[in-house]
């Protein structure tokens, strides 16, 4: 904008509207929205984000910007933030996180090293050489053997000298010493064997000919790709990059995590090598910021990562890819903003007019609904590529068993026969069960007191392998297991229930003695890079049975798997949530899905307490359509989404009287400000009521919109004493 005399500055802080900074006529040129800025604020130095330029100002003194940043925010992303910190009802600060990597919105800057080079040809250099004697000798000598040039510490560390003869050398103009960039980007890694596309198959065909249409017009559209377990669509994902690369454009990639989808990340590097970046949470901030700045200008082409890699500053955007779109960990769930980065996606899509793609084998309520009804265009895989077959399903009535064992029992007698055959044969199958630990709860057999977290309302789980107890919520550790009963005084009294996988492997050991086993749930991968680790142990053979939580669930691919045991299918349902359904039938599908990905015919043994619930009938038949209808039903008759939309504010407080009283004003408030069709849930305490001594309570609000519900919220002044949470289309109104 010619002749801007003010910018509107959001400064990173908790102040959640833009100031009016004036602009010295000197960076006029520079400055324009999205430009870090240094600014003062009461004096004290801040740095901010110029949100747009202006020749008029309200305020009666501004002060000036201080200082430019090299680095800022391009225009799609700054558009997309003013949209998120509306829609989610957050503060702009906030959001700036987002948008910037630490290392980048502190302006840590480049970095630069002296670099050491001749300034003569070779010939002279090497006469020269033999003139000089000692440590000059010896510094041209190195020179001679790096004719590109040898970064100083380098060639201080190869001479074995001090640094004043290179000195001497540079003033007699034979070597140059300049200050150079040093590249910390994340390194590009050559080593990968380089796969090519496979032939499409009709399905994966006419569904990439729909997603071609779009990536070819540039034009936004989405696409719900629904394919069934191992049906290609990841083929489909790498032919779509391709083409938007050919077309000179950018592509986004996101994971639910890295480090449990590890295979799709490998196919994605090993077909675009060089280009890839994959962002995962351990890089150095020096990494981070290198990696930021070569997406930004455009070296890297593709970006693999999180829900967070979302906002990466690429260049020309012309498709995000949501790999698994269910997946609960898109959402951010404990701070504000708590977005659905799939959501986003859709949105960053239409800002960029790019394609955009969702992908899953099933597909969350929401996203199969706007594919019914024209939103999003639809593809289906209904086969599995590569020649293999869907697994049977098997449902086992565990009720039946628990009659014929005499009270509870792990397996069914069918599971056990299932995985003594596969030991026989030399095939390998997995077990799930969602819960860790060897005992989910601990009691007194005398007066049933419950050996509770002290600082969170949960049980404790007991630990066999560190002989502790410890609380899931917040890591509070009871050791030694205590022996008196604090309640009633009777020793000796405890008793133990509910199993976890550490019980499961524990089990299987004494049941089959030669068999190997893995375990892998949280407590098995605390350590960078053991997920990984452990599944290529299983991979290449290593153990029999895999056992493991929802972590085992995701999209990887195991060829010698024939048998999926799932041990307790239902206990999610009874969760009182209006997603428990939907969620249990992903899990049991995902699950299901990693056996038989080859040849081998695949097989899984479904354990139920309630095999007749429909959620439990339509997952045996791996019949998703049917679950949809049978789900999209009942939301439509207690009017939750996709029908109407939701906000839960959660209010945590140490006093519990303390976030009572204010969730009951913020209640009073809404009931007074919105319109009679928006609907007032009751609070409630969570499902988790205490969490690390902070008591939770929850109010959920339902309409047809959200927006009047936020615009009340946003500008409401924080209490200090209780924490106010605003989650706009929650994933779970329990928890
Ligand atoms: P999904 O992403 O749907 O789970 P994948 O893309 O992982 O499925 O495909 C499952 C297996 O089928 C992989 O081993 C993949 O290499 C193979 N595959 C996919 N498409 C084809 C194809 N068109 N021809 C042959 N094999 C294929
Ligand atoms: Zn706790």
């Amino acid at each position: 904008m010619e002749n801007a005399l003010y910018a509107a500055v959001y400064v990173d802080v908790a102040l959640d509207k833009p100031l009016d900074y004036a602009v010295p006529a000197h960076l006029i040129d520079q400055i324009r929205p999205g430009t870090r800025v240094k600014v003062l604020l009461q004096k004290r130095s801040c740095t901010g984000t110029v949100l747009h330029l202006k020749n008029y100002t309200d305020s009666k003194k501004t002060q000036p910007i201080q200082e430019l940043f090299p680095d800022s925010i391009p225009s799609d992303l700054l558009q997309l933030g003013s949209w998120l910190a509306k829609y989610y009802c957050a503060p702009f600060f906030k959001v700036i996180k987002l948008l910037l990597p630490p290392p980048i919105r502190k302006g840590m800057e480049e970095k630069r090293q002296l670099f050491v080079q001749s300034l003569l040809s070779r010939p002279q250099l090497a006469e020269i050489c033999t003139k000089h004697r000692g440590a000059q000798a010896k510094i041209l000598e190195i020179l001679l053997r790096h004719p590109q040039g040898i970064l100083l510490t380098e060639l201080l560390e190869k001479a074995g000298t001090s640094r004043s003869p290179i000195t001497t050398l540079a003033e007699v103009k034979i070597l140059s010493l300049e200050p150079i960039a040093i590249d910390r980007s994340i390194l590009a890694d050559h080593d990968f064997f380089q796969t090519k596309h496979k032939t499409l198959n009709n399905e994966q065909e006419e569904a990439f000919q729909k997603i071609l249409k779009t990536i070819n017009s540039g034009t936004f559209e989405t696409h719900l790709l629904y394919g069934v377990t191992g049906s290609g669509k990841t083929e489909v994902y790498l032919q779509a990059i391709d083409r938007t690369l050919e077309l000179g454009k950018s592509a986004l990639f996101l994971v639910p995590e890295i480090a449990l989808t590890s295979q799709t990340v490998e196919r994605l590097r090993s077909r675009f090598q060089e280009k890839v970046a994959i962002l995962h949470h351990r890089l150095s901030n020096g990494e981070r910021r290198d990696t930021w700045q070569k997406i930004r200008e455009g070296t890297f082409s593709l970006v693999v990562g999180p829900r967070s890699a979302l906002f990466s500053p690429v260049k020309n955007l012309g498709l995000i890819v949501v790999d698994e779109e269910h997946d609960s960990a898109y959402k951010q769930t404990d701070d504000t903003p708590c977005y659905h980065a799939r959501d986003v996606a859709v949105v960053r899509g239409k800002f960029s007019n790019a394609a955009v793609i969702l992908g899953s084998a099933t597909p969350s309520v929401e996203s199969y609904a706007n594919a019914l009804s024209g939103k999003y265009i639809l593809s289906q895989l209904t086969l599995r590529a590569d020649h293999a077959h869907l697994p049977a399903v098997r449902l086992i009535d565990m009720r039946r068993e628990f009659d014929k064992a005499k009270g509870f029992t792990l397996f069914s007698e069918s599971l056990l026969e299932a995985l003594k055959k596969r030991i026989e044969i030399g095939e390998q199958s997995l077990i799930f069960l969602n819960r860790r630990g060897f005992h989910t709860s601990a009691s007194c057999g005398v007066c049933a007191h419950v050996l509770n977290c002290p600082h969170c309302s949960i049980s404790l789980t007991f630990h066999k392998g560190k002989n502790i107890l410890s609380c899931h919520l917040c890591n509070y550790e009871l050791f030694p297991v205590p022996s008196q009963c604090q309640s009633c005084k009777a020793v000796d009294c405890f008793k133990f229930r509910g199993a976890g996988t550490e019980q499961v492997e524990q089990a299987l050991h004494a049941i089959f003695p030669q068999i190997r086993t893995i375990r892998l749930d949280a407590d098995t991968t605390r350590h960078k890079g053991s997920h990984d680790k452990l599944f290529k142990q299983f991979r290449a053979g290593k153990a029999d049975v895999l056992i493991g939580t929802q972590m085992i669930a995701k999209g990887l691919h195991f060829p010698s798997v024939t048998l999926v045991g799932v041990l307790n299918a239902d206990a999610a349902l009874q969760i009182p949530d209006f997603r428990a359904a939907e969620h249990v039938f992903q899990l049991i599908t995902q699950v299901s899905g990693r056996s038989g990905r080859s040849s081998l015919k695949g097989e899984v043994l479904l354990q139920t307490q309630l095999p007749e619930h429909p959620t439990i009938q339509h997952a045996a038949r791996l019949d998703y359509p049917a679950f949809f209808r049978e789900e999209i039903e009942s939301r439509k008759m207690f009017n939750f989404p996709p029908t109407s939309h939701l906000v839960k504010i959660t209010f945590t407080s140490k006093s519990s009287e303390a976030a009572l009283k204010h969730a009951k004003e913020i209640r009073t408030l809404l009931i007074s400000a919105l319109p009679r069709d928006f609907e007032l849930h009751p609070i409630i305490p969570c499902g988790y009521a205490k969490i690390k001594d902070h008591y939770r309570f929850q109010c959920l609000v339902k309409g047809e919109t959200t927006r009047p519900i936020t615009e009340i919220l946003k500008p409401l002044p924080r209490n200090p004493h209780v924490h106010l949470l605003v989650d706009v289309d929650p994933l779970s109104t329990f928890f």
